[in-house]
């Protein structure tokens, strides 16, 4: 039993044992767990850089970690233990922290990332972010806090400074007087500033944030603004400066213009747009205001242009009555004081007259009524014809004119010669007018080229007074005047250069001067013109070029200019020339060049040149029987011209009158050098040509007798029918009532013009559906204009004065087309010398007779017939030039003057040119170049006479 007994107390034993190991085993496992737990906690503590803290109720550290030690200033945190926030922060703080850990111990509710302020003893603050919590014991009885506190001071920093910068930006839009507003994606407003809102008619931003532009503006103009919005955003384009109508709270519509931005993301996205309205209501009222003022102001400076126009107008009729009446008075018995009181108020009637006309100039141009003309000028002609107008004038003075053009100048170009002509004139003429002694030389150069176009640079240089610096950039205004005091003694409107510089900038070109004060000036323009699409006719190279080449030529003139152009224009033509500037070294030259030759074959002098002029020179050459032989040409001024008697005495084969045309010096040259020219086709041949043509009845429209006559001539012997108007109506009245085969029209006529009547006839075929030819007969001037002449109605053209093949080969086109024509002969006028040549009229006046036989194919009796017509007519065309250009009516002097050159012309007198120069410029209405020129010319006439009466007083041939 009692080992019963000790078997079970040995069992219990062995249970409770079993009992005991395995509560070991469940303590170890605990303690292990445990253990595990608090190593966990260990290295949470140790490693968590936030800091965390356990405090008892009081607020004493429990346990701190070691993140929140270091912080505190402590080595270990296990010295931290019964310390308080107190021993750490300034009071301020620790009494707050711990109400608060108060707060949470009683309530037991915890307290989530609150932001404090930690001030430290030191003084510095740092923020945090903290998260409290009640510290429990095992059966639930608060016996403290926990906490965990992250420091966020650089983040609390930057959304400080973020917030000033969102602050700052927000008092600048709300204060800008420009509307601006962002809007998100959907185009809903997120930000509008309070301009913004005030236009809207609202108290604050938050009535609008979250409205679209339907829900705020009227459906017209939202859709606008939303289509706007939709293309900002979707294409990423900035709107710039649209300008849009608003209709703000009040109702009134404002002008705003706008610009629309998109807004992205930092990837780039668009998630919306910023807009800047600015309003430009008042600027447009203002600006249609201005603009409404500037239209007014237009309209009443062309109004008192229009008026300025009519009135000078209607002042020139009276004045022209008050200049005639004048003139008439002073051919009559007068006293001297009488005679001195009209020339006195004829005067001042000429200088009201001209500054009446540059006013009516200047008032059609600012009135826009001038209309410029495009035709093909010849350039080298066209400038030396311009210029030698105003030759008298500054021979008057004893100034050296010049002109100058380089040879890369093209022959033609299109534009409006006249009132180019005009421009250059002026400034020739105030050059003249302003300069003592010296020179004044135009000149003119390519500046640019292009296939089509030109730019050519126009220079009239002078030696004269000059303009001041302060001057300078005021002689083109209206009615300037360098200096007033000048004005009375040179005269003046002071209209001249702004008409030019109008006139050039409606050319598209461009004027300017440079000047030295008592240096003299120089006047630039340039100018653009089309060339000449269509071949102009031009002259053929002349054959006679050839007898040029290698002849050896001195040029004797004192002026530097001159006779670097002599040099050129010799040089051209491929002669020798020789400058020398005073005669002694001339005759130098002459005589060594005889003895040592070869010798000079042509001796070209100015002939006025201090110490030996250019007659004694001659005389010299005259007596010195090694020389003697040479060619002597004078170039004078129209006012040295001598007695025919005596330049012949002194040997001078011709003289030029300066300055001189390139094609005139040609002419010259080759006039002294006769003898020694190639052979025109013989009237043989033409005869046999005008054979081809069958009888024709030809209607001649001429006005002049003496060309009437060479035309019926011409035309009788060729075998044809001529009827005869004597101006353009009475063509246009014959033409419809006969039927002719062909038509010869000359341009210039009185009542209808050659182009007018053409118009007329063929306006009234179209009546009758039959179109007869018409051939024009136009003057040298009109070389070129042949398109002018096509486009009048005409079919083909000769120049005048007509020449007989000339006159057949246009003819032969129109009846034999099937022939072929022959080439044509030059078209440069030159006579042939005939066998008794008479030399001892000056060359301007000479009639070139053989050239006159050349044009009647030898026809004596019909050369006669010329002669008496040119006899009756000359003399009174001369008169009534001068009774024309007394009355001051400009169309009757050009046309007067035409006809009497186209007389002269078929004689081949050179002083046609003359008359020329007296058309051209009457024709631009400018009489007084005309009024210096024609008193010149006029006793030119009465020498032309003299020889045509000599021919007729010799029997006749045969
Ligand atoms: P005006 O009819 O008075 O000559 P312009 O318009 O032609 O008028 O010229 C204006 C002014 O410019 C002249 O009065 C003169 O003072 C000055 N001027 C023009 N050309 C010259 C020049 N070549 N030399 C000196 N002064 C000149």
């Amino acid at each position: 039993m009692a080992d019963h007994g000790l078997s079970n107390d040995l069992a219990l034993l062995m249970a409770e044992n079993q009992q005991l190991r395995s509560r070991i085993q469940e303590s170890e496992r605990q303690l292990s767990e445990l253990q595990a737990d608090q190593s966990l906690l260990e290295s949470l503590m140790e490693t968590i850089p936030d800091d965390i803290y356990f405090k008892d109720r009081n607020g004493r550290f429990l346990r701190i970690n070691r993140a929140k030690a270091l912080r505190s200033g402590l080595s270990d945190p296990r010295l931290a233990c019964g310390m308080s926030d107190a021993d750490f922060f300034q009071a301020e703080h620790a009494d707050a922290s711990m109400a608060k850990e108060r707060e949470i111990m009683e309530r037991g509710t915890p307290l989530i990332d609150e932001v404090e302020r930690l001030i430290w003893p030191d003084g510095h603050t740092s923020w945090v972010s903290a998260t409290k919590v009640p510290l429990r014991d095992h059966v639930g009885n608060v016996i403290g806090t926990v906490g965990i506190s992250r420091d966020v001071t650089v983040h609390h920093e930057m959304e400080a400074a973020l917030q000033v910068e969102r602050d700052r930006l927000r008092t600048l839009i709300d204060n800008l007087p420009d509307h601006i507003f962002i809007k998100d994606r959907q185009g809903r407003f997120v930000t509008v500033n309070s301009t913004l809102v005030s236009a809207l008619g609202k108290q604050s931003e938050a009535e609008l944030v979250g409205l679209s532009d339907r829900e705020i503006f009227e459906a017209s103009l939202a859709e606008v603004f939303e289509a706007d919005d939709q293309r900002v955003m979707d294409a990423g384009q900035t709107l710039f400066n649209r300008e849009e109508e608003l209709v703000t709270s009040e109702g009134s519509r404002r002008t705003i213009l706008t610009t629309k931005v998109p807004l992205r993301t930092k990837s780039g996205e668009i998630f919306g747009l910023v807009g800047i309205c600015r309003d430009i209501t008042e600027r447009k009222l203002v600006e249609e205001e201005l603009r409404r003022a500037k239209d007014a102001a237009e309209v009443a400076s062309r109004a008192k242009s229009d008026f300025l126009a009519n009135m000078s107008h209607e002042i020139r009729t009276p004045m022209n009555a008050v200049i005639g009446m004048t003139e008439l008075l002073l051919d009559t018995q007068l006293q001297s004081e009488q005679r001195d009181f009209l020339e006195t108020i004829r005067d001042s009637a000429d200088s009201l007259l001209e500054i009446i006309n540059d006013i009516l100039d200047f008032s059609k141009i600012e009135s826009g009524k001038v209309e410029l003309e495009s035709y093909p000028i010849e350039v080298r002609e066209w400038l030396g014809d311009a210029v030698r107008t105003l030759a008298i004038r500054a021979h008057a003075k004893k100034i050296e004119l010049a002109f100058e053009i380089d040879d890369a100048v093209p022959q033609f170009v299109m534009g409006d010669g006249l009132r180019l002509r005009q421009v250059l004139l002026n400034l020739v003429g105030n050059a003249i007018k302003f300069t003592a002694k010296g020179e004044v030389v135009a000149s003119v150069q390519v500046e640019s080229q292009s296939p089509e176009h030109v730019q050519l640079h126009f220079a009239v240089r002078d030696t004269g007074i000059g303009i001041s610096p302060d001057q300078l950039s005021r002689v083109f205004e209206a009615f300037e005047q360098a200096d007033t005091s000048m004005t009375r003694r040179f005269g003046g409107t002071g209209l001249g250069l702004s008409i030019s510089s109008r006139l050039i900038s409606l050319m598209g070109g461009r004027i300017w001067v440079q000047s030295h004060l008592g240096q003299g000036s120089t006047f630039h323009f340039l100018v653009n013109f089309t060339l000449p699409q269509v071949a102009v006719e031009v002259a053929d190279e002349p054959q006679d070029l050839l007898l040029l080449i290698g002849l050896r030529v001195l040029i004797v003139d004192d002026n530097d200019t001159n006779r670097r152009i002599l040099y050129r224009m010799c040089q051209n033509w491929r002669m020798q020339p020789t400058a020398v500037a005073d005669a002694t070294t001339a005759l130098e030259q002459l005589r060594q060049a005889s003895q040592q030759g070869p010798p000079f074959d042509l001796v070209l002098t100015d002939a006025s040149m201090p110490d030996i002029d250019g007659f004694t020179l001659a005389s010299h050459i005259r007596q010195d029987d090694k020389i003697s032989s040479v060619i002597v040409m004078m170039l004078t001024s129209l006012d040295q011209m001598q007695g025919s008697q005596e330049l012949n005495q002194l040997g001078i084969r011709s003289y030029l009158v300066k300055p001189v045309k390139q094609s005139d010096l040609f002419d010259a040259i080759m006039l002294a050098m006769d003898g020694r020219r190639s052979e025109r086709p013989a009237p043989v041949e033409l005869q046999k040509t005008a054979s081809q043509l069958p009888p024709l009845s030809i209607l001649l429209a001429e006005d002049s007798l003496a060309n009437q006559k060479l035309a019926i001539g011409l035309l009788k012997r060729w075998g044809h029918t001529v009827t005869v108007a004597n101006n353009g109506r009475e063509a246009v009245d014959l033409a419809s009532q006969e039927d002719f085969d062909l038509i010869l029209m000359d341009i210039q006529m009185p009542e209808l013009d050659g182009m007018e009547a053409t118009a007329l006839i063929r306006l009234d075929q179209t009546r009758t559906g039959k179109r007869v030819p018409i051939i024009a007969m136009t003057a040298h001037a009109m070389k070129g204009d042949r398109k002018l002449c096509l486009d009048a109605g005409m079919d083909d053209y000769v120049s005048k004065p007509v020449r007989p093949h000339d006159l057949l080969t246009a003819m032969l086109t129109f009846f034999t087309p099937e022939i072929k024509t022959p080439p044509p002969s030059p078209q440069r006028e030159r006579s042939v010398p005939a066998s008794h040549a008479v030399l001892d009229v000056p060359h301007d006046v000479r009639v070139d007779w053989a050239a006159a036989r050349e044009r009647v194919l030898g026809d004596e009796d019909l050369l006669r017939e010329i002669v008496e017509a040119f006899l009756s007519e000359a003399e009174q065309l001369a008169i009534d030039l001068s009774t024309a250009l007394t009355s001051t009516e400009a169309r009757a002097v050009a046309r007067l003057a035409h006809t009497l050159k186209s007389n002269l012309r078929t004689f081949g007198v050179p002083c046609a040119d003359s008359i020329e120069a007296i058309e051209l410029s009457a024709k631009a209405g400018h009489l007084e170049p005309v009024k210096t020129l024609w008193p010149a010319v006029r006793p030119h006439i009465t020498l032309v006479v003299e020889q045509m009466q000599a021919y007729l007083s010799k029997p006749a041939p045969g």
